[in-house]
């Protein structure tokens, strides 16, 4: 509706001869095609998923997924922590680093600039594979908890919107890590940061 909006002003205004708006609508024409096409994206990635399409397990390096992740996400602004306690996994490479992605983005943009922000790869007691990414932002309200691994589940929709999220990141994280036979936990208070734990099952 946006879009549409703004270029049919435009395309009248130009058949006028009125040029001065024009740069600004343009402006937020842009910015909504990025929009739509994040979402269009996010979207045919969770339908792939949902629908089955078959994972390419091979064996991945963690370290070097953490590093194009990093490489990916604005995260210069933030402290990063990185530790490993296993360097190898059984996973879809695509898919891991698709999981990262978007906990990191997430922790970018919602987590105040300056704070922490850390991705663990972990081995749990029963040789279970985690992979946590914890940051000390502004958390995540009790209520909210429960459907926040819905698609288009906002805690702030204005927020979010402004940040070029779609509302789609962490269910896209929920399915991936269920199709490689896995749990995704959080744990989270208001006020107190949140961590993400995706557990994935002991090789
Ligand atoms: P979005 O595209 O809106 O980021 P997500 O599914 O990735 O969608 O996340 C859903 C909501 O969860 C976000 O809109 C935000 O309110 C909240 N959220 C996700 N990660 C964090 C975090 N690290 N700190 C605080 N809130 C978060």
């Amino acid at each position: 509706t946006t879009i549409n909006g703004y270029l049919q002003t435009l395309v009248a205004d130009v058949a006028q001869g009125r040029y001065e708006q024009a740069p600004e609508f343009l402006q937020i024409v842009t910015h909504n095609v990025s929009r739509l096409k994040n979402l269009v994206e996010d979207l045919l990635d969770l339908s792939a998923i949902e629908s089955g399409k078959e994972l390419h397990i091979e064996t991945v390096n963690v370290r070097e997924v953490t590093e194009t992740v990093l490489k990916q996400v604005n995260s210069a602004k933030h402290v990063i922590q990185l530790s490993y306690d296993f360097d190898e996994m059984e996973a879809d490479p695509h898919r891991l680093e698709q999981v990262l992605r978007n906990l990191m983005e997430n922790a970018v943009r919602y987590v105040p600039e300056g704070r922490n922000i850390s991705v663990r790869w972990l081995k749990t007691a029963s040789g279970g594979l985690q992979l946590v990414v914890k940051d000390d932002g502004p958390g995540i309200a009790a209520e909210h908890q429960a459907r926040l691994f819905e698609r288009f589940y906002r805690v702030d929709e204005g927020r979010s919107r402004s940040h070029g999220g779609t509302g789609i990141g962490l269910s896209l994280v929920k399915h991936i890590v269920q199709r490689h036979g896995g749990e995704v936990h959080l744990r989270s208070e208001l006020g107190h940061g949140s961590e993400f734990i995706c557990e994935f099952p002991a090789p």
